[in-house]
């Protein structure tokens, strides 16, 4: 039976080059003595922008562990399939997130709406959750349209599983249930139903990714109340604790955040949450690896430098273009974008800390990191040059990715100093 560990963090690694630098910061922390396992995750938008395949995931992973002599689990993740993508996706993965988020809202017959409701009614009115004092309400009303929202979903989820389950074979892989694309984020009580659905489903959920409140900007800092989103982390920790010996779900199911990387006001209060609860956690990270590919070919100056600007350059052209597909994920305000007239004078060091997230640095640019996070595509399409650069200045760019995932995500994350 595979089991995802205590702590696992997702790597996106669009190009597939910093596998090896993305480890390096796994194992770092190993010696730290924090155990996270490493789930290299890609999207079916992802390797059709690129034109890679879920099986070079697969292989990126086996030769970069194979190469470190990592002996520990690692897994491959299908990221965000559905009935429409997950077959390519079967063979070469060992980790599903199975994405229910377009069927959000859709009615099941009410037959089956009346069914599931009557096996739930007992929690009509008061649910006793242990450790949140004033237990969760809900009234029959809002159990009837919770059934509404989300059972639909939760049919297509298990439907998805058994897709899986049925060329895979029970036990071969974990398994995942997204919601977090979606503009509502689900409370706590919905999650204790919804919860209660996926074990009717039999699904042996081992992370599940719910949408929080506040904004989730793709490579930036979150946006909202860090201590909103800590106390509605918290209630979902026990919710999550409680659903699992209610409805009999696998005992280490445990909260999938999917950050768009770089949450670092709410670093904090998850680990020390984890910690609270003696709790684990999934922190899927973006693609941010390809920022920092960006950061290092910009610092390794010369042609690389110039590269690397000329595909600002074409992002600024192209803003409405590369930013519509991720609008729900990014907040750019376009007036603060520096223009190519300015950026053409540019050295390494300003380029570099423009794009690096480092708080406070005067330099640091949220709005350019952004686009720039969305203009992959943009490298994509020049890609033989692009891929030499990246061989040509390997150490520098790995350098840049080890240092983001160890020191500034898993660091800050388990308050490692
Ligand atoms: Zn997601």
């Amino acid at each position: 039976m595979k089991e995802i560990g205590k702590f696992s963090f997702g790597l996106g690694d669009r190009f597939g080059h910093q596998g090896h630098a993305q480890l390096k910061a796994i194992i770092e922390a190993g010696k730290k003595g924090v155990e996270i396992t490493p789930v290299w995750n890609k999207s079916n938008r992802e390797h059709n922008i690129i034109g890679t395949h879920p099986v070079d995931v697969r292989i990126e992973a086996d030769t970069v562990t194979h190469n470190a002599g990592f002996r520990k689990p690692y897994f491959v993740d299908a990221d965000h399939i559905n009935l429409d993508t997950v077959d390519r996706f079967i063979a070469c993965s060992d980790f599903f997130t199975v994405d229910v988020a377009s069927y959000i809202g859709k009615l099941s017959p009410r037959a089956e709406i009346d069914k599931f409701i009557g096996s739930v009614i007992k929690y009509a009115g008061k649910i006793e959750i242990p450790g949140i004092d004033k237990g969760i309400k809900c009234s029959r009303e809002h159990l009837v349209e919770i059934a509404e929202k989300f059972l639909f979903a939760s049919k297509k989820a298990g439907e998805i599983y058994r897709k899986i389950l049925d060329v895979k074979g029970p036990g071969t892989f974990i398994t995942e249930v997204s919601m977090d694309e979606v503009a509502q984020p689900q409370t706590p009580v919905e999650l204790f139903f919804i919860l209660a659905m996926f074990a009717r489903e039999n699904i042996p959920l081992q992370t599940i990714a719910p949408k929080f409140s506040g904004r989730f900007n793709k490579g930036v800092d979150y946006s909202g109340d860090p201590l909103k989103f800590a106390s509605e982390f918290e209630e979902d920790l026990l919710v999550i604790q409680h659903a699992v010996k209610e409805f009999g779900l696998p005992r280490n199911l445990k909260i999938s955040i999917h950050s768009g990387s770089d949450k670092f006001s709410i670093y904090p209060h998850i680990g020390s949450l984890l910690k609270k609860y003696d709790k684990g956690v999934h922190l899927k990270t973006a693609g941010t690896t390809w920022l920092e590919e960006v950061i290092g070919l910009a610092e390794a100056g010369g042609e690389a430098l110039e590269f690397v600007k000329t595909i600002y350059v074409k992002a600024l052209e192209k803003t409405d273009e590369l930013c519509t597909p991720y609008a729900d994920v990014i907040d750019i305000n376009t007036g603060l974008l520096p223009k190519s007239g300015i950026v053409a004078h540019w050295n390494s060091e300003k380029f570099a800390s423009s794009l690096r997230h480092i708080p406070g640095n005067k330099d640091y640019n949220p709005n350019m990191r952004q686009l720039m996070h969305v203009a992959y595509k943009l490298a994509a399409e020049r890609s033989v040059t692009w891929l030499r650069l990246l061989r040509e200045h390997e150490e520098v760019v790995a350098d840049c990715v080890f240092e983001n995932i160890y020191k500034r995500h898993i660091c800050r994350l388990f308050g490692i100093d």
